[in-house]
Parts: structure tokens; C-alpha cells; sequence
């Protein structure tokens, strides 16, 4: 296979990382093969303790740090910025450019997301998939409440943040009600 050619100075990969996992791991390790750095935005900063974004912006961010450090990838090449949503989904690409130092493309796969920069006039990487139908932030959380092997998907550092917060437990307590039936 030829060598990638690196393309960018600074490429921006937003995601909501709930959890870290495998195939996010994968994408940098792509990305980095192709943009001198990538800044890593960790999306609906402000959203935690919910089915389907269980863990903090914090917690996301340690996620990060323990995996890069595990993984050998030198924080070096690689910014983490959290970043909470907005209303403005028109504005929202703006928005990073505020946030962030400047970037000349971003990498997703999430239609929105590529729609959003290309409006902008922005490049967009889009990712090989990798292992999707196990690697992916909403199988894995499916696979917590339903008492199932999760820890295989995710990177070890991860899974023992998760034993340390008790972060299973956490899923299945917000996925509760006080509701009764009938
Ligand atoms: P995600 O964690 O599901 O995925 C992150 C990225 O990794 C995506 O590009 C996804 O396609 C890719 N990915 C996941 N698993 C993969 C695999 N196995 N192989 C290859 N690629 C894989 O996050 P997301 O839902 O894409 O996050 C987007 C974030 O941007 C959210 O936080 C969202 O709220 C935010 N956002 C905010 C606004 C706003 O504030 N108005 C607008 C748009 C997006």
C-alpha cells in the first residue's frame, strides 16, 4: 500500500466519545498519518449522567490521555479541547474557529458534521470505517446495560477509568425511572 501524504497542518476530529473506543483510536493513528497535528474535540461538553452520554467532559478527556500514553502516540501531535453544544448549528463551525488554534480540514463521518465544514469551504477526511459494527459508542453503552463484555472494544485505560468511576453502574442508574407501572 503507498504511503499516505500528509495533507494538513491541523485537522480537527469532533466527536462526543461516549466512551473512548477502539475505532477512535484507529482514526488518529489514520489522521496522524496525514495532518502535522490534530486538535480532538471533545463535542456536548456540558452533557454527562445520560443514557446516552453517560460520562463527563473530564472523564472523556482522562480517556484520552491514558489511551494516547498506552498507545504510544505523543500528546506532542495531539490537542484535546472540550466543547460544549450550541444552539446555531449555522454557526456552530465558527464557533471552533474561536475555540480552536487555526485548522485547515476536519475528519468525520457523521453527515452533519461534514455538512456543516463544507459549507464553511473546508476539506473533509473521511475516515475508513473501522470495525463499526463493534467499535461504535452505542453498541458498547447497549453492551454496559445489558450486562455483556464491553472492555474488549475499548482501549485498557478506558475500561479501568470506567471500573473506577463505576461508570456501568452510572449508565444503568440514569437509565432508570420512578415511574409506576399500570
Ligand atoms: P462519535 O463519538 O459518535 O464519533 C466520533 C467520530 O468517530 C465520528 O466521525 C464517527 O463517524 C467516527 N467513528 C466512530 N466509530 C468509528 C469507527 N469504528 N471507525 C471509524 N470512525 C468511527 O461522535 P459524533 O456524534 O460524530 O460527535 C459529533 C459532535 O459534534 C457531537 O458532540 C455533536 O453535538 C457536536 N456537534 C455540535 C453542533 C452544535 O453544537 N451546534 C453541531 C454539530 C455537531
Amino acid at each position: 500500500m503507498p504511503e499516505a501524504v500528509v495533507q494538513f497542518k491541523r485537522i480537527v476530529f469532533p466527536g462526543r466519545f461516549q466512551p473512548v473506543h477502539k475505532g477512535h483510536i484507529e482514526v488518529i493513528r489514520w489522521l496522524l498519518e496525514r495532518s502535522n497535528e490534530l486538535a480532538i474535540v471533545i463535542g456536548s461538553a456540558q452533557k454527562s449522567h445520560m443514557v446516552d452520554n453517560p460520562f463527563t467532559a473530564g472523564e472523556r478527556i482522562l480517556m484520552f490521555i491514558e489511551s494516547l500514553k498506552e498507545e504510544g502516540i505523543s500528546r506532542e501531535r495531539v490537542l484535546i479541547v472540550p466543547v460544549q453544544d450550541i444552539e446555531y448549528n449555522s454557526i456552530w463551525v465558527s464557533y471552533l474557529e474561536s475555540l480552536l488554534p487555526p485548522f485547515d480540514g476536519v475528519a468525520s463521518r457523521n453527515p452533519l458534521v461534514v455538512r456543516l465544514f463544507k459549507e464553511r469551504g473546508y476539506p473533509v477526511l473521511i475516515p475508513p470505517m473501522f470495525m463499526r459494527g463493534d467499535y461504535s459508542g452505542k453498541r458498547i453503552r447497549e453492551r454496559m446495560l445489558n450486562g455483556q463484555e464491553w472492555k474488549s472494544l475499548v482501549p485498557e485505560p478506558v475500561a479501568k477509568i470506567i471500573d473506577k468511576i463505576g461508570g456501568v453502574q452510572r449508565l444503568v442508574n440514569v437509565s432508570m425511572t420512578d415511574e409506576v407501572e399500570g
